[in-house]
């Protein structure tokens, strides 16, 4: 066996790591941010059913179009949108790949806003395509000026604003979206993949799209919908966009399994999503329970929590795993993420927390997020 470094490997492609988030088998998973729900029984059958019933068609390629799919998506979505507004494929990263497949790719760059989802980086490189990563305000937060000035810094051809971001939690206001949008003649992807667990009543970017041809809104199956394992995302914007998007997709790159299963999960959308207030409770007492032991948890619109004041991320990271749970050291010092889980997987975190006995009072371990983040190191995460 070679090793990678002597492999004729691309240039750029040369030291660069994969993804990694640990897979280890624990009892309480709430590293992921996946939905620990089980699939309700009664869609896994129709689901079953329905992907026993493709079986009996594979030997013909799938509709290349995904039609039915795409129409499905369409009336989840609401907002007027119709089938020609929809794209999906196997996870949103795969659709994340295929907007920069299309309009990134070499002598073009994509501008991020760190820390973010540490797949945008990897997605670039992946295709040619310039990654840089643009400042935060204090908080995590992103305002409409922040947004504005680092895109006017780097002049970028994408923009991906992550909403609620990974691995803040932080909200994103429309008004820096709509900002962002005006700023720049190129493309402007809000990826939404926890658009669900937002608070009701809060917008999606999808009110955003009428009249705003750049803007692409991508969603996902992988969190709320408790579908990671079947791999299907999917995006919404103008119907030119999605023929750009045709141009770049491998033909058939839906199996016929995928569609079937991914028809059932959407034909039951409101089964699937019941657990989804009961996740959102979590998360509201993750926030409240951390801040109560001593961490300095931050505001989360979607189904985890980013909490500070940890003084040996690392450490806690592998006393938690020891105990049976799993949750994530992201690089940012002195920081851990954990997902809302069920309640008890919930307690059972956070009663092992608090059996690691107290963090260091403030002064001594100072929640040391600097108020500009630009470079706060992000190893991976989902
Ligand atoms: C988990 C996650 C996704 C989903 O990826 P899939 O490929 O659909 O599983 C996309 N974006 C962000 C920010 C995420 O955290």
């Amino acid at each position: 066996m070679t090793s990678l470094s002597k492999l004729p490997i691309r240039d750029d492609l040369r030291g660069r790591s994969p993804y990694g988030a640990p897979q280890r088998p624990v009892p309480v998973a709430l590293n992921v941010n996946e939905n620990t729900h089980p699939v309700p029984e009664d869609v896994a059958a129709d689901i079953v059913a329905r992907v026993a019933a493709a079986v009996g068609g594979v030997n013909r390629y799938p509709d290349r179009e995904f039609t039915e799919l795409r129409t499905a998506f369409a009336r989840y979505l609401g907002h007027d949108l119709t089938a020609e507004n929809i794209w999906a494929a196997n996870g949103s990263n795969e659709v994340l790949q295929h907007i920069l497949q299309a309009f990134g790719g070499p002598g073009r760059t994509l501008l991020g806003y760190a820390p973010t989802y540490s797949m945008y980086p990897l997605l670039a490189s992946g295709t040619g395509t310039a990654y840089v990563a643009g400042a935060r305000d204090a908080d995590y937060e992103l305002s409409p000026e922040t947004a504005v000035a680092e895109l006017r810094e780097h002049d970028p051809d994408i923009v991906i604003l992550c909403s609620p971001n990974n691995p803040t939690g932080t909200p994103l206001g429309l008004e820096t979206i709509e900002a962002v949008y005006d700023a720049t003649p190129g493309i402007v992807v809000v990826d939404e993949a926890y658009a669900e667990f937002m608070p009701d009543g809060v917008p999606s970017a999808l009110t955003l799209l009428p009249g705003r041809p750049r803007l692409l809104v991508s969603r996902t199956m992988s969190k709320a919908f408790a579908f990671a394992g079947a791999r299907v995302g999917y995006l919404a914007a103008d119907p030119a966009v999605i023929d750009a998007l045709r141009l770049v997709r491998l033909p058939y790159h839906l199996s016929a399994l995928t569609q079937a299963a991914a028809l059932g999960a959407v034909a039951h959308s409101d089964e699937m999503l019941a657990t989804v207030g009961d996740i959102r409770h979590q998360r509201d007492r993750l926030v409240t329970e951390l801040a109560r032991l001593g961490y300095t948890p931050h505001r989360s619109g979607s189904n985890f929590v980013l909490f500070g004041g940890v003084d040996d991320p690392h450490a806690t990271f592998e006393a938690l795993a020891e105990r049976g749970i799993l949750i994530r050291d992201v690089g940012i010092p002195h920081h851990l993420r954990v997902t809302a889980g069920t309640e008890a997987e919930t307690t059972a975190f956070l009663e092992a927390l608090a059996a690691l006995g107290r963090p260091a009072q403030d002064d001594a371990v100072a929640d040391d997020a600097p108020d500009r983040v630009r470079n706060a190191p992000v190893d991976s995460d989902a």
